[in-house]
């Protein structure tokens, strides 16, 4: 199942909730300020041994870490691409950010995962764009792989993003 709502991810009640982090995991602005904020540091901590094992989360890659605080079990951080220009394989890294933390949920037994639009603050990604990869992304593994996920929530913070969703899972479904 697939569902959309906009608001705060930090509030969700699910197994993981997704967060748009950044190469160093030592937190940041945004969604990564926010999960930090509300989660503690038992998600901070998670983050340095992470750091100190693998010196950090390369661009479309994804690492898991507790909930802390918060009401998940886990928090799984996955780095998005900066958009320069569309010409420097943001939409592979996006993809692969999107497989990549799939991959990691299952793997970790995770059955309802929210995800916010990664990429589209900071890093600037064109939300139209983001927006249809992030779909494409979560319903090919979603249909194609035997996984244990039963359920995903489209977290949008801005109307731009929701609307951008709302239309496009409308157009699919
Ligand atoms: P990035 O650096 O990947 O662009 P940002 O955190 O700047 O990450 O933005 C990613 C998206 O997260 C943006 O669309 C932003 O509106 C959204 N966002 C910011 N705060 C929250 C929040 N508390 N819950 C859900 N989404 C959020």
């Amino acid at each position: 199942m697939i569902q959309l709502i906009q608001g705060d991810i930090t509030t969700l009640e699910v197994d993981a909730i997704v967060n748009a982090a950044n190469t160093s995991l030592l937190g940041g602005g945004g969604v990564d300020g926010a999960i930090h904020k509300a989660g503690g540091k038992a998600i901070l901590e998670d983050c340095m041994k992470i750091r100190n094992q693998r010196g950090g989360c390369g661009v479309g890659e994804a690492v898991i870490t507790t909930g802390g605080n918060l009401k998940c079990r886990y928090v799984i951080h996955t780095v998005g691409p900066v958009w320069n220009g569309g010409t420097h394989n943001e939409e592979d890294k996006l993809r692969n950010c999107y497989k990549n933390l799939l991959i990691l949920a299952d793997a970790n037994g995770v059955t309802s995962i929210a995800i916010p639009n990664i990429s589209t603050g900071i890093y600037n990604y064109p939300k139209d764009l983001a927006c249809r990869i992030a779909v494409d992304e979560v319903t090919k593994y979603l249909l194609g792989k035997k996984s244990k996920i039963n359920k995903v929530l489209f977290v949008c913070f801005d109307e731009v993003n929701y609307e951008n969703y709302m239309i496009e899972l409308r157009r699919l479904f």
